[in-house]
């Protein structure tokens, strides 16, 4: 893609920010607990039930239009990341199918991110809502003209990206849950339509800086042996459950 094209996406998915901290809100809660759609301090209904709640975004401010107390991660944080990731990955992408699937991934996985760091966990409804979306962008290219063996691999990566990733979890001591495991098709989906090279070098890649980063986090006493990551310092209770 074109440098033009990739910043007018960039541009646009940064205005997205409004939609995406919605997303984050409703999905910031403790496991177990059921979506947030209240303001946490003062207790006013900001994301509706139902459908229309899939469509609400918050107010630019990313804080309470009523008692104005922050909700979730800071306005521009997430616009940039999302104008950020989709110009490159619009760069990056060779093919609208696969630029499809990559900017609804990444943009959920934007989302995904926040929720992970403030909670510890990818809720079921992003990662499925991030691989179905993924598997509908890809599905529609091919139906439109695109390679059916490029579909296919993809699939295949995602299946193997799966049960790769739920063996991870079923080892004791690797410190992924569940939904790291519930997120590996959306992942496999993207990298295997591109090639297998691609799914093997990121898979390494990926494992190689969330070891860096838990290495590190160990030797400066910010995280126990037992935690989940990612977590903060602020975190001393026992790790939730991720799923
Ligand atoms: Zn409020």
């Amino acid at each position: 893609m074109t440098p033009l094209t990739a910043n007018t996406i960039g541009v646009a998915a940064g205005l997205s920010g409004p939609w995406l901290h919605a997303r984050i809100l409703v999905h910031t809660t403790p496991y177990g607990q059921q979506p947030r759609r209240h303001c946490p301090h003062c207790g006013l209904q900001l994301i509706p039930v139902g459908w229309r709640g899939l469509l609400t975004a918050l107010p630019a401010s990313a804080s309470c239009p009523s008692c104005r107390t922050p909700l979730g991660p800071a306005g521009w944080l997430v616009e940039t990341l999302a104008a950020a990731i989709a110009a490159i990955l619009t760069w990056r992408a060779g093919s609208w199918p696969l630029l499809g699937a990559w900017l609804w991934v990444g943009l959920f996985g934007v989302a995904l991110a926040l929720v992970d760091v403030a909670v510890t966990r990818l809720p079921n409804a992003l990662t499925g809502t991030t691989a179905f979306g993924a598997l509908a962008a890809l599905t529609a290219g091919t139906l439109a003209g695109a390679s059916p063996a490029a579909l296919l691999r993809a699939v295949l990566a995602a299946a193997g990206l799966a049960v790769f990733y739920l063996v991870l979890v079923l080892l004791p001591g690797t410190g992924l849950g569940a939904g790291d495991a519930k997120l590996a098709p959306a992942v496999g989906l993207c990298l295997g339509y591109r090639s297998l090279d691609a799914v093997v070098a990121a898979t390494i890649t990926g494992t190689l800086l969330a070891a860096a980063y838990v290495t590190v986090m160990l030797a400066r006493h910010r995280i126990r042996r037992i935690d989940a990551v990612p977590t903060r310092r602020s975190c001393s209770s026992a790790p939730s459950p991720r799923s």
